[in-house]
């Protein structure tokens, strides 16, 4: 750049009115700031958020156990005996804490019993929060998102 047309550009404010110009073509655009939290964003249909476990369908066949690449599950079959009238597992302890939202858990699962959630807000102070078992583990039908027959669940588009 020569002398002349640094000087031009330098009593025009040319670099001032270049960004300007970028700034007014975003003021007509609608905004893209979300107000979280007081706005909860629309996550996409297939978020995989927490895990979730409905420990009343799931047979304790340890599949997702074996599935997962992190070790983040361990299910405690029930004895022979108990588990010839009621398969549901003894216990079921799911660390959230190194889990790495693969889904290959949800992927092994025969009976849909796991499934990722849209929670994705899973800040604890304690990593131990992040442990969860039969008790702690959520399985409320409202807050599940399936993957498993996500075909035949997925929203209509109309
Ligand atoms: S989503 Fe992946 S890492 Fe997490 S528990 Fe399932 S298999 Fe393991
Ligand atoms: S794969 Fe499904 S049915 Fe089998 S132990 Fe895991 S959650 Fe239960």
């Amino acid at each position: 750049m020569n002398g002349v047309a640094r000087f031009v550009k330098m009593v025009t404010f040319w670099e001032l009115l270049k960004g300007m110009a970028i700034t007014s073509r975003f003021l007509a655009k609608p905004k893209v700031t979300e107000l979280y939290p007081d706005v909860r964003p629309v996550l996409p249909y297939r978020t995989k958020g927490r895990l979730h476990v409905e420990i009343g369908t799931c047979i304790s066949c340890r599949m997702c156990e074996k599935a997962c690449p992190e070790g983040c599950i361990k299910v405690f079959q029930p004895s022979k005996e108990v588990f010839k009238t009621d398969k549901r597992p003894v216990e079921f302890y799911l660390s959230q804490e190194h889990c790495l939202h693969c889904g290959l858990c949800v992927d092994a699962c025969p009976t849909g019993s796991i499934h990722h959630s849209q929670e994705f807000e899973m800040a604890v102070y304690n990593p131990d929060d992040l442990l969860f078992d039969k008790e702690t583990l959520p399985y409320d039908l409202d807050l599940k998102h399936f993957r498993w027959n996500w075909i035949e669940n997925a929203p209509v588009k109309k």
